[in-house]
């Protein structure tokens, strides 16, 4: 289904066949025979209840730095919120409020803060990606979670609904944000509490999360580490240990510095090279160690369920 006449209800750009690479830190995907990229909360509202009025769901974009998009045509239509760069802040007392449209960088939101002295984003230093991807995956390291620094989360249901919920009102866990459970399918906007300390005491914190990176591919065409930590273990550990570092499928390659990230390594890898390769990984610390690694990154056009199920067939 074509949907030509979106462009004239939906306030906010809409396009057809764009090509997805260029949106993905991976750099491979196919085709979006729809894409939209609302400018707010009203725009992105009008586009679900216009995709509901067609039968049709969605599926949402931000930096694409944790997300594997199949190679082909996509036809679910397409939510990017490039466009919603909204950023202001307001303060009480310390406490220093920012308030940023979803498709805010979380490397600018960081810039910000560094910059003025603000607080609480230390550990997201080199972290990649928009503030509404992080804030679904709850993007962290071993110094701490976004869901730790939000003060309120604006989201659009599937409905077409838009509600404001503060940070208690969600469930939290590791690299999990309850939203998507309860039929949120959008956030348009972040509130983070910062509070106010010193340029040199932000820079000296993340200073030594930069630090830690460098045991990560940097400057290669990732999507960050592709497996969760299983309970009480390190999924990068358990994938080294099984003989990954340096396995290869097509284009895609495990890195040989740490074996959670998989690099796109030439101009012809495709998403399935990638998928391939990560189900032959997840099979090899399964044969090794018995332990079911769990996708961290997320999937858009693939069949889910076949990419969680095969290794166990
Ligand atoms: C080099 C490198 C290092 C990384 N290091 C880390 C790290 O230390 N810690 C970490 O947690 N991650 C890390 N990542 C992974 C990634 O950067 C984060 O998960 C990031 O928060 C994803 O944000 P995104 O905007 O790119 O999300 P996307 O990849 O665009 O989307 C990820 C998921 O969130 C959903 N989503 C995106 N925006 C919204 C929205 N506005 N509303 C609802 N759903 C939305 C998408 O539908 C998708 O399911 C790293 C990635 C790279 C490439």
């Amino acid at each position: 289904m074509r949907l030509q006449s979106a462009p004239e209800r939906i306030d906010g750009i809409t396009r057809h066949g764009v090509p997805l690479a260029g949106f993905t830190t991976w750099r491979v995907g196919g085709t979006a025979e729809t894409l939209v990229e609302p400018k707010d909360a009203d725009g992105l509202s009008a586009a679900i209840r216009w995709f509901a009025s067609h039968g049709l769901g969605c599926c949402v974009l931000g930096g694409g730095s944790n997300t594997l998009i199949a190679d082909g045509e996509i036809s679910v239509p397409i939510i990017s919120t490039g466009a919603m760069q909204s950023v202001s802040f307001s303060r009480e007392g310390e406490n220093v409020f920012v308030a940023c449209g979803a498709g805010v960088s979380l490397k600018k939101l960081f810039a910000l803060s560094l910059r003025e002295g603000w607080s609480g984003l230390e550990f997201a230093a080199g972290i990649p990606g928009t503030v509404g991807g992080a804030v679904m995956g709850n993007a962290g390291t071993g110094e701490g979670e976004i869901s730790q620094a939000i003060q309120s989360v604006e989201a659009t249901g599937a409905d077409g609904k838009t509600r404001s919920m503060g940070r208690d009102e969600i469930e939290w866990g590791y690299r999990r944000c309850g939203l998507s459970e309860r039929g949120f399918a959008v956030i348009s906007r972040v509130t983070a509490r910062l509070r106010q300390s010193t340029q040199e005491a932000v820079a000296s914190v993340s200073r030594q999360t930069i630090e830690r990176r460098k045991s990560q591919p940097l400057g290669t065409r990732t999507a960050g580490c592709v497996f969760k930590n299983p309970e009480g273990g390190k999924a990068g550990r358990l994938l080294d240990e099984a003989g990954c570092k340096g396995l290869s499928a097509g284009g895609a390659v495990v890195s040989g510095l740490h074996a959670n990230f998989i690099e796109n390594r030439s101009g012809c890898c495709t998403a399935s090279d990638i998928a391939n390769l990560a189900k032959l990984c997840r099979r090899r610390v399964y044969e090794k160690f018995g332990v079911w690694l769990s996708f961290e990154i997320q999937f858009l056009g693939f069949d889910r369920r076949s990419m969680e199920d095969d290794a166990l067939a």
